[in-house]
């Protein structure tokens, strides 16, 4: 299990996997997109820079 510190160092922004479009949206871009996935856009799940997962990788 990750702690809070884990967390801090493996968030969205920091991934490879995390795309930001222009500074409006950001969306993690682990899984092809899904259509019509809730909470998505253009198929991929919106996350915030601070958000983190188990399926972190280093940028
Ligand atoms: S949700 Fe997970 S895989 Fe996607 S950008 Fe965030 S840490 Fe990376």
């Amino acid at each position: 299990m990750a702690s809070d510190a884990d967390a801090s160092a493996e968030r969205c922004e920091l991934c490879r996997y995390f795309f930001n479009r222009r500074g409006r949206w950001s969306v993690c871009r682990r899984y092809p997109p899904t259509p019509g996935a809730k909470g998505a856009k253009d198929g991929f799940p919106i996350v915030t820079a601070d958000d983190w997962c188990g399926e972190y990788r280093a940028g």
